[in-house]
């Protein structure tokens, strides 16, 4: 049987099965780019005014005519005496002969003679080009902009928007079906019986997964080998990845691994050294298909799901940080264990519990110790539940 470590380094060469899709920029947010964008034009695509003033051609002098008014979406004007001023407004294009611009803040406007003048009042040198954002000086037309790969954030949407992209090709997120198995187990608005326990696996999992914005289809199979066949054969029509909970120990009615074989499944691995969630099943099939079974324990299932799967689904690796421990029980001499704790003053306390079908005690919980079998470390990764 392999351990926690060799279970993640082959979990970690797993691909996540993603397919080339077109969306609106609007909800692009947070996806793959699959396109390489170009700028389709030289950005800024004119000398562009930075300040709201005066544009002029001559520095040397300290007192300018003004000849005409630029406002931002007028098409470039031109300035006919090089000794003269256009009165400009941020974003207009800088007009032609005009070199640099002076900010309204350093010059005073007066009247002479019926004419509009403007006096240099600033304290600085004026500098040759100040205050003109140049044409093409961001990035120039037909450049490489955002490649292939990138993650899109709020700055590649705006990036997007002005080289004029409505549409990206984005990776798509993989369609996950999710399936609670067991003869024991019902809905949530259903009444138990005595014998019968509400399904909290299928409703953790899907929220999770929603709150980080994959698609679900969330569904209840009994223990009925040709019932679980065909629900599971439907689902993976739609679906590239297939999370399950319950059905993979050595239970007489534990068909998954038995079914998901015949479907063309080949296990990744079966069993972990590791308490809890030991018969944690994951299989991939040629067509990148893939799923992870959990042993149907709440703690297993979230334990495995939180260590496993999630990390990887989201491309982040796992890193833990060390914490001393308090009130350690005894390793396991066979078993990884991941201990619930509860952090207080920088320490970690271990938290009584009655074992992978005990969901209670796990309210105090901050997240999970990892503790090596055999190990006698008082000090031991720490991994948040909390994030
Ligand atoms: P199994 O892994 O199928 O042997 O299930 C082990 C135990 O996990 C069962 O006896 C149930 O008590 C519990 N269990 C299984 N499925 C669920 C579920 N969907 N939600 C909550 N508990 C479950
Ligand atoms: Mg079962």
């Amino acid at each position: 049987m392999i351990n926690p470590n060799e279970a993640l380094n082959l979990i970690q060469g797993l691909i996540v099965p993603q397919q080339v899709q077109n969306v609106a920029i609007q909800d692009a947010i947070g996806l793959i780019l699959a396109e390489d964008l170009s700028a389709d034009r030289d950005f800024p695509p004119f000398n562009r005014a930075m300040m709201d003033g005066i544009a002029i051609n001559n520095t040397a002098i300290k007192k300018w005519l003004i000849e005409d008014i630029a406002f931002a979406g007028e098409p470039q004007k031109q300035l006919s005496n090089s000794d003269a001023a256009v009165e400009i407004m941020t974003g207009a294009p800088v007009p032609l002969e005009c070199s640099s611009i002076i900010k309204i803040e350093d010059i005073v406007f007066f009247e002479l003679a019926g004419e509009k003048w403007a006096e240099y009042v600033g304290l600085d040198t004026i500098k040759q080009g100040q205050f003109v954002h140049a044409q093409a000086s961001d990035c120039k037309q037909n450049d490489l902009i955002l490649s292939s790969g990138t993650k899109i954030g709020p700055v590649e949407i705006a990036i997007a928007a002005t080289i004029g992209k409505s549409e990206l090709s984005v990776l798509k997120k993989p369609g996950i079906a999710i399936f609670s198995t067991g003869d024991e187990i019902v809905g949530i608005h259903e009444k138990p019986e005595a014998h019968q326990i509400r399904s909290s696996n299928s409703v953790m999992l899907e929220s999770v997964l929603k709150s980080h914005g994959f698609s679900t289809t969330v569904a209840h199979i009994k223990d009925e080998k040709s019932v679980v066949e065909k629900s599971l054969e439907s689902a993976l029509e739609k679906h590239e990845i297939l999370l399950l909970s319950g059905g993979v120990s050595a239970g007489k009615k534990d068909f998954i691994p038995e079914v998901l074989a015949e479907l063309g499944f080949k296990p990744v691995f079966h069993k972990i050294a590791q308490k809890p969630g030991k018969p944690l099943y994951v299989g991939n099939r040629a067509d990148g298909r893939l799923v992870f079974a959990f042993p149907g324990n709440p703690i297993s299932t979230l334990t495995c799901f939180w260590i496993y799967f999630l990390p990887w689904l989201l491309g982040n690796k796992l890193i833990l940080s060390t914490i001393p421990v308090v009130n350690l029980p005894a390793s396991n001499p066979k078993l990884d264990q991941w201990l619930p704790v509860k952090i207080k003053g920088g320490q970690a306390e271990t938290l009584k519990n009655n074992g992978s079908g005990d969901l209670f005690h796990w309210k105090f919980a901050d997240g999970l110790v990892w503790q090596k079998a055999g190990s006698t470390d008082q000090s031991l990764p720490f991994f948040p539940l909390r994030p």
